[in-house]
């Protein structure tokens, strides 16, 4: 087996004073990616901001490194009257402020582009279409198969979908296989409704809902961590581990969005697709196979076994807030009622945290505290596993209880890494002890930057592979859940609302969900 090996000298981990540097054995058989077939590919919403600033940029990043095939075409679709020559202008000025230059290179990309404007309603836009779609298909040899990624705001998917198959675009073949945006839904029922739709017109293995989360490597490097090491899994259960927290914590307040978040609210909008898939993630049990089938079924078990919430007891279990006024960075900013677009008397919800539990065999009586907020202290996604407190302290003058805990921690973004700390002798008298960290990081042991998140997931799908997207069971066992809380919240009397500031660590009551356990959250 060859494998490329590297010396890393200049380190974080060396500077910090490891005597050896950290060395980076790469099994470069496993690194080659492998180019798509020839393929068409059709974006609904391309005049959007998703379009602009991921998908286009991404397919381009992907162009450059030679990942898209030889015979290809990007047509974008939307109701704006845009022409082939503005797209692609408007596509230059994007990657100009990405930081990429004029290069042949983008010249032949953008060979490769096309603009048509329609109406997403219009059963002659579609028409039009299939036509244009098979001249295209013929120019560039793509052999009739099409990836379609609608993009849309949520509630045309239906609409797009309804024209693609009543223009015969769509087949019950893997020849048209479709990517579609989160969110998935509202609620348990519209999730039912464009499953039902979807399936009208596509097999399940043709369809690709995305959760970005999942394409991102921090988040690969899950399942690589836990299960191509065997020293962690012997300890990954309810014998060694105290609990888990999970946190993703936003700076930034609503922004551009408010249209849209004042209709979903952190719940839908945080929980029901990126939080649960990083549960899933970590509670899992080892897939067979780390394939599409394996490894979204063992997601699924996870799903499945989170404790539903008992009726009357949502205070206990959840805690939802709206941010105020505050200060960030030394700054004012707005509270979220001030921001353009929100309800003066909005109640909806900018930060959630919940505790569940996942009754199996595994994880019986370890709490899973989540969290999740907009205008939050800093920015962090990260997964912070606690084991448990010594049973037992041999060291004079020390309980057991003073010594700090392990904790293993992911770090999602930014700053992707992980630490795991331990206790360790202090230099000096003989019982002085100290905190220490084991740290990696990957910006200083990768010196090449990570492949984003859509790029990864734009690949897989043009190879055909579903395995980082989400399948239909998780998505309705998840909105299930989500709109058991959605419920009762409806029931009860409405949110005293703001009631976190601006740049604090959310609702006092948040704090209260853990403290009340003896714990408290691992970012403040
Ligand atoms: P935009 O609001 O920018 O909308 C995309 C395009 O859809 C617009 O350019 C517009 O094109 C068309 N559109 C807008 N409103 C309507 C409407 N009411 N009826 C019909 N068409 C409309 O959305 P984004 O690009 O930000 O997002 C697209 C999808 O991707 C959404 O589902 C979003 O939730 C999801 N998403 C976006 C992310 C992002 O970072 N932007 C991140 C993750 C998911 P035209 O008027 O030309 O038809």
């Amino acid at each position: 087996m060859q494998s490329l090996s590297t010396d890393i000298t200049d380190s974080k981990a060396a500077k910090k004073g490891s005597s050896a540097p950290l060395k980076v054995v790469t099994h470069d058989q496993f690194c080659m990616e492998k180019v798509p077939d020839p393929c068409g590919i059709v974006i609904f919403g391309a005049s959007g901001d998703l379009t602009h600033r991921k998908l286009l940029p991404g397919l381009y990043h992907l162009f450059k490194a030679k990942l898209l095939p030889k015979d290809f075409f990007i047509l974008g679709f939307a109701r704006s009257p845009l022409t082939d020559t503005t797209f692609r202008e408007e596509i230059l000025a994007k990657l100009k402020t990405k930081g990429e230059t004029d290069s042949p290179v983008q010249k032949e990309f953008l060979n490769h582009i096309y603009y048509r404007s329609g109406q997403y309603n219009d059963p002659g836009a579609f028409r039009t279409l299939d036509g244009i779609l098979k001249e295209f298909g013929e120019k560039h040899g793509t052999k009739g198969k099409l990836l379609f990624h609608i993009a849309t705001p949520p509630d045309v998917y239906q609409d797009v979908i309804s024209g693609l198959k009543h223009a015969e675009i769509i087949k019950r073949t893997k020849e048209t296989d479709v990517i579609i945006e989160k969110p998935f839904g509202h609620d348990f029922d519209s999730a039912v409704q464009l499953n039902r739709s979807l399936h009208e017109a596509l097999n399940e293995k043709q369809i690709y809902r995305i959760d970005h989360y999942l394409g991102k490597e921090t988040v690969q490097n899950i399942m690589m961590f836990r299960f191509a090491n065997s020293i962690f899994e012997p300890l990954w259960n309810r014998a060694h581990i105290d609990h888990i927290q999970i946190t993703a914590a936003e700076t930034l307040g609503v922004e551009h969005r408010a249209g849209y978040y004042e209709k979903s609210g952190n719940l839908r909008d945080m929980f029901q697709n990126h939080m649960f898939q990083l549960l899933a993630l970590i509670a899992m049990e080892p897939p067979l196979l780390f394939d599409e089938h394996h490894y979204r079924e063992e997601k699924v078990k996870v799903a499945k076994s989170i404790r539903p919430i008992p009726a009357g007891k949502i205070h206990d279990f959840v805690v939802r807030g709206q941010h105020g006024r505050g200060k960030w960075n030394g700054r004012e900013v707005p509270a979220y009622r001030q921001e353009e677009g929100v309800d003066p008397k909005s109640q909806t919800e900018t930060f959630v945290a919940m505790k569940l539990f996942i009754d199996n065999w595994r994880w019986e009586g370890v709490p899973f505290y989540l969290r999740s907020g907009k205008r939050l202290g800093h920015q962090a996604t990260e997964i912070a596993v606690q084991f448990k407190q010594v049973p037992h302290s041999m060291f004079p003058f020390l309980h057991s209880d003073q010594f700090s805990p392990n904790v293993l921690t992911f770090r999602i973004q930014p700053d992707e890494g992980i630490s795991l700390c331990f206790e360790a002798k202090h230099p000096g008298p003989k019982f002085c002890m100290a905190t220490l960290g084991l740290e990696f990081n990957y910006k200083d042991v990768f010196h090449e930057p990570s492949m984003d998140a859509y790029e990864r997931l734009l690949l897989d799908a043009m190879q055909g592979d579903p395995t980082l997207f989400v399948r239909q069971d998780m998505i309705d066992l998840s909105w299930e859940f989500v709109t058991s809380i959605l419920k009762e919240w409806e029931k009860s009397q409405p949110a005293k609302f703001p009631n976190y500031e601006a740049g604090s660590w959310g609702p006092p009551e948040a704090h209260q969900l853990i403290e009340k356990d003896g714990r408290k959250w691992e970012i403040l």
